[in-house]
């Protein structure tokens, strides 16, 4: 089938055509700036993406849209088929994701309007956090709270744990539902999730994605009574928010969110890029010791993303960290450069490491052809 697969922002536009019985890439790019002169809106935007598979598809025809979706909430623990009622019910969550649900409504609408007869699939960044055991998602806050705000936790970057954690189990040679491990997708945004039989029973991101690991510009866990006290002093709601979501940490720690950079500086001896380094290896070696606990013995530790997939060296301080584990890794295959899905462990480790390149868009186009197969 071919699909077009697309993630709508507040402000730009990312797409990619695939065609899933080749599992090939036929086209993608990205629009930027909507809402300034060049392109007012979504549907400017998608005359633009019109106009590019025009160009690239030929008589070719569409078979499918599918939305990466940031929140579904409690309701969406599987990628549905679009309609009106389902619509609403992403745009009703707007106020859990302000920056990303409408964004990503306004993109179905878009195309709704464009290519009325054109199945829609939405795939929600929640969706695989939903078999999540209450003890696991709940904050321990009155009760009211959860049932007044929907505060809980949620988890995000679910479509790539859950991509990653089918493509381990491959590696491993075993069943997607026979997997017991831990997921680090660590990229310029990070989370780890523990997976049981398959199914995520843990994730470090929470109420909204501030939750958990040090990130490129996110503080991941502190004490929140600092927000208290910086609101004391005088910091507005923006100022908090703008400070532990788009300046804080590998940013704040050493002005840079980029791992490439602050591996760099450290390497040439900056004290402040070595300690965030520290900060933030040592928090991830903390979260999978607690992971480790939570799936009863992990089979295997698995690493994704930019950093995951590529910074040696910080894969190399964090499971340094996890000697009382038993866990080890071999130098050269950690070294080694490569897009493959690769194990990285000695053969002495307890459990194998392992490097699986995450593909979200991969993931998004293979669901959104079940779900269209599922209704023809
Ligand atoms: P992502 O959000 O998955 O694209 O990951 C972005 C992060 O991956 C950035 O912090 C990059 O610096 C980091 N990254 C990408 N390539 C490398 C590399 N070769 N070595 C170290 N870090 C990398």
């Amino acid at each position: 089938m071919l699909i077009l697969i697309i993630n709508s922002g507040s402000s730009s536009l990312k797409y990619q055509v695939r065609d899933t019985s080749q599992d090939s890439v036929l086209t993608e790019g990205l629009i930027e700036r909507i809402g300034e002169s060049e392109v007012a809106d979504h549907a400017q935007a998608l005359d633009q993406v019109e106009q590019e598979l025009g160009r690239i598809l030929g008589d070719q025809t569409l078979d499918a849209v599918g939305h990466r979706v940031v929140h579904g909430g409690e309701r969406f623990g599987e990628p549905v088929l679009v309609n009106n009622e389902i619509t609403r019910a992403i745009e009703r969550l707007n106020p859990l994701a302000p920056l990303h649900n409408p964004a990503n409504v306004l993109g179905i609408r878009a195309i709704t309007r464009k290519w009325p007869n054109l199945p829609q699939v939405a795939v929600f960044d929640t969706a695989f956090h939903k078999t999540m055991p209450e003890h696991a998602w709940r904050y321990a806050i009155p009760d009211e709270l959860y049932r007044k705000y929907g505060i809980r936790r949620y988890g995000f970057h679910g479509t790539s744990h859950e991509y990653v954690s089918r493509q381990a189990a491959k590696l491993l040679g075993i069943g997607a539902g026979d997997f017991n491990g831990i997921v680090a997708h660590l990229g310029n945004g990070a989370s780890i999730t523990a997976v049981s039989g398959g199914k995520s029973i843990d994730t470090s991101m929470g109420f909204t994605p501030l939750e958990g690991l040090v990130m490129g510009t996110r503080s991941g866990d502190i004490d929140p009574s600092i927000l208290l006290f910086l609101a004391r002093e005088g910091y507005s709601t923006e100022d908090l928010d703008q400070l532990l979501n788009r300046n804080s940490g590998l940013k704040g720690m050493t002005g840079t969110n980029d791992m490439r950079s602050t591996q760099e500086a450290a390497d040439d001896g900056d004290e402040q890029a070595a300690i965030a380094l520290k900060v933030a290896a040592y928090r991830l070696a903390k979260y999978i010791g607690a992971y480790h606990v939570a799936v009863n013995g992990a089979q295997a530790l698995v690493f994704t993303a930019g950093i995951g997939e590529n910074a040696w060296q910080f894969r190399e301080s964090v499971v340094e960290q996890l000697g009382v584990l038993g866990i080890s890794l071999d130098d050269a295959a950690n070294r080694k450069k490569s897009s493959d899905p690769r194990e990285i462990s000695t053969e002495g480790s307890s459990i194998p490491v392992l490097v699986i390149p995450t593909d979200e868009e991969a993931a998004i186009a293979e669901a959104t052809a079940a779900v269209v197969q599922n209704h023809q």
